[in-house]
């Protein structure tokens, strides 16, 4: 006799979420500050590494309401107990796959399949490197992405920063500290940082720039010790420096969405506009009831404080949103 055991997995309603928040930077945690406030009881996937680029970086001076500036990581614990006090549930797990192809949503994470009604996306951008094997193989080694987490380790030694943007600036204030000479390697003349941050870094005795120039080869066997650059004229020159840190801009953490929501040239999430005027949709993706906030979204800003708007933005959304569905 043959026994044929088939096993039928069924949704219950009650396990079903309002929403489910796929991030926990400023856009996440903002969104389940409003939709717990709301009573929606969000779930928030805030993923291992949790709370997003402001916990790699130190002084934060430009978020209103803190007259003396903040600690990154301590501004988004803050979010985050914020968020919790309101019920929120949060869930240090990264989400390793969605199905947004029927409703309810799904979302996988921690091995365990969840259901929602609504989905907000906010799961930022991150790291961009250079993309060099040498670069690759000495990460950890010399080669580093986060002055605040590893400019301790150069005391006394010599490093460069790669780009020309506001986190290249910051980088290397913040090497300053330990590091007896921080070179940045610009690969134009002009710079894209702000120009605070220009005075800042030109007026630091302990920062050289190098412009018109592109890093073209880390070297070193098991660790850094220094970078093969490109020089304007073609020619190549090699610079002994003990430390690497990139801070060439950031690339959006979409892998997951690929085939289930439209992405730009540059895999960002492109957002839609659903309905007309004032009843519109704004915080939309490409599929209806999946909404997207911050730095995943954004090519431009890239703000901790416009990040937290567009969370507060997508948030209003979906509450109005799952109003309309109930209906
Ligand atoms: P960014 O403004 O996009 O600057 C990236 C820099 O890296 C540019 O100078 C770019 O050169 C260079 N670059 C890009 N790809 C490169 C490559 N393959 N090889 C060599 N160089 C390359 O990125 P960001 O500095 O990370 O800043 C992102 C956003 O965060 C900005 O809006 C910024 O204002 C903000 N931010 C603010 C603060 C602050 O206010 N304290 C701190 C950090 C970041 P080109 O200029 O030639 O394109």
């Amino acid at each position: 006799m043959i026994l044929l055991t088939i096993s039928v997995k069924l949704v219950v309603m009650e396990d079903i979420k309002n929403v489910v928040i796929i991030g926990s930077g400023p856009a996440g945690l903002t969104a389940a500050i409003y939709l717990s406030r709301a009573d929606l009881k969000p779930l928030v996937f805030a993923g291992v590494s949790w709370g997003g680029q402001l916990m790699l970086t130190t002084d934060v001076e430009n978020y209103p309401g803190f007259v003396e500036g903040i600690q990154g990581p301590e501004l988004m614990d803050k979010f985050r107990k914020q968020a919790e006090r309101f019920g929120a549930e949060i869930l240090n797990e990264n989400v390793t796959a969605v199905d947004f192809s029927k409703k309810p949503f799904k979302v996988t994470a921690g091995g365990k399949d969840y259901f929602a009604k609504s989905v907000l996306v906010a799961t930022g951008a991150e790291t961009k490197w250079l993309g060099l094997p040498n670069e690759q193989r000495l990460i950890g080694h010399g080669v580093s992405s986060c002055a605040p987490c590893d400019a301790f380790f150069f005391r006394d030694k010599k490093v460069v920063v790669v780009g020309g943007g506001d986190s290249a600036m910051e980088e290397a204030l913040v090497l300053t500290k330990f590091a007896t000479e921080v070179t940045i390697i610009h690969r134009r003349e002009e710079f894209r940082a702000s120009k605070i941050m220009q005075d800042k870094a030109k007026a630091n005795e302990k920062i050289k720039f190098l412009l018109n120039s592109e890093v073209v080869d880390v070297l070193g066997k098991d660790n850094v010790e220094g970078v093969k650059v490109k020089n304007k004229d073609g020619s190549t020159t090699d610079i002994a420096v003990d430390g690497v840190f990139l801070a060439i801009g950031h690339l959006p953490v979409t892998g997951i969405f690929k085939d289930q929501l439209e992405l730009d040239e540059k895999d960002y999430i492109v957002r839609k506009t659903v309905g007309e005027g004032s009843q519109a949709f704004k915080m939309m993706t490409s599929k209806e009831g999946v909404f997207v906030a911050g730095d995943v979204h954004d090519v431009s800003y890239k703000q901790a404080v416009t990040a937290a708007g567009y969370g507060c933005r997508a948030a209003l959304e979906v509450e109005r949103w799952l109003e309309m569905e109930s209906d």
